[in-house]
């Protein structure tokens, strides 16, 4: 069934399971889809977001994690607002992207890509900055798989008393949080990462209190946040539009199996365990990490050229004929490759890699 793993940070490697699921079609308008499968999900990744499940409520929103940031963005600011974006990488510069396209009055604080967001920095610019309402940061980037201090600044950021919306695509489900302990206001994330669904939608959770302000906001239909969740809410699991049928179900498949694996918890630790020997094995092999292990996550990690003229396409291809499909590098400033730790992949899977990657010639 597999000719290969996918050790990429979405889409990722998924379960037979989850894939299996998805050979039944299903009506948009019948309950055994809307009550038995977009509510469900609502409400569990609600759970998952946090303890306190009253204060908070989740949209599901077709296309990929993408439109979810923009939808957010395009959902929150007000005019009159203004929106600091925080980046050190390919995603918090995307925010910037979407802030420009839709006219939004925003500041961008841009941080080395291989370097954690500075919370002394943000606290100062905070300081000085009144006008500033919101603020956006990625946990995870995962152009390089810096992890940012997200509680800190989540910390300085309500300090101020600004709002708080967390790109936490790449992090959610595989790293342990509470929306409502970090004051997070809004959080996106989607299908195809460490919940381990396939793509198609992603998904914002939302505080409630906040959430009513978006009300008439956005200047896009499809990518209406509230009006999305009004009909989400009001009709039981409703979609405004086509809903990616299969892939809900499946993310429904996924989130039982994450359940079952232990929760959070027990995948952030298996996570954590598959990024442990990657890296020992690849440094055994004389490969070095291009983060220092203090800032990196344990959802996907980058490594440097071993040499000036290494041939990462030959490298690609011969660790895929092995059954391993890995990923390049996005940055600018240094020539490097990445391998994803996320998926229906496990300790085992990271031996195997290693034993590929020493039989491998680079
Ligand atoms: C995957 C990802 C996204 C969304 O990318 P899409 O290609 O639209 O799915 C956004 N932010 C981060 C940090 C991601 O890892």
């Amino acid at each position: 069934m597999r000719p290969y793993i996918l050790l990429t940070p979405g889409p990722l490697t998924t379960s037979e399971s989850v894939k299996a699921t998805m050979m039944t079609d299903w009506c948009t308008w019948d309950e055994d889809y809307n009550l038995h499968i977009v509510e469900e999900i609502r409400k569990s990744l609600v759970e998952l977001a946090t303890k306190a499940t009253d204060e908070y409520t989740s949209i599901l929103l077709q296309g990929s994690g993408t439109y979810c940031v923009e939808a957010v963005i395009g959902s929150t600011i007000k005019a009159g607002d203004k929106l600091l974006i925080l980046s050190n990488g390919a995603y918090g510069d995307r925010m910037g992207n979407i802030a420009e396209y839709h006219g939004i009055h925003y500041d961008m604080l841009a941080f080395d890509e291989t370097e954690q967001v500075s919370v002394e920095y943000v606290d100062d610019y905070l300081a000085h900055n009144a006008e500033i309402t919101h603020v956006a940061i990625v946990h995870c980037e995962t152009t390089t798989g810096v992890l940012n201090p997200l509680k800190e600044i989540a910390h300085i950021v309500k300090m101020h008393g600004k709002k708080l919306i967390v790109d936490a695509m790449s992090s959610f489900g595989g790293v342990p949080l509470d929306v409502q302990e970090l004051g997070i206001d809004f959080m996106i994330s989607s299908a195809n990462k460490c919940i381990q669904g396939v793509p198609g939608f992603g998904f914002i959770i939302a505080r409630k209190s906040e959430l009513k302000y978006c009300k008439g906001v956005s200047k896009s239909l499809s990518l209406d946040i509230y009006d999305q969740w009004e009909t989400m809410e009001k009709g039981h699991g409703k979609w405004r539009f086509t809903s990616p049928t299969h892939v809900v179900r499946a993310f429904k498949q996924a989130m039982e199996e994450l359940k079952e694996e232990g929760g959070v918890t027990a995948r952030y630790k298996r996570y954590c365990e598959n990024h442990d020997i990657l890296v020992k094995g690849m440094r055994s092999l004389g490969f070095e990490t291009l983060l220092p292990d203090n800032i990196q996550s344990p959802i996907i990690t980058s490594f440097l050229y071993p040499k000036k003229d290494f041939d990462f396409k030959s490298f690609y291809a011969q660790l895929k004929e092995k059954g391993f499909v890995i990923y390049p590098g996005k940055i600018s400033q240094a020539d490097t490759f990445r391998i994803g730790n996320i998926g229906d992949v496990y300790p085992e899977d990271f031996k195997h890699l290693i034993e590929a990657v020493q039989s491998t010639k680079y």
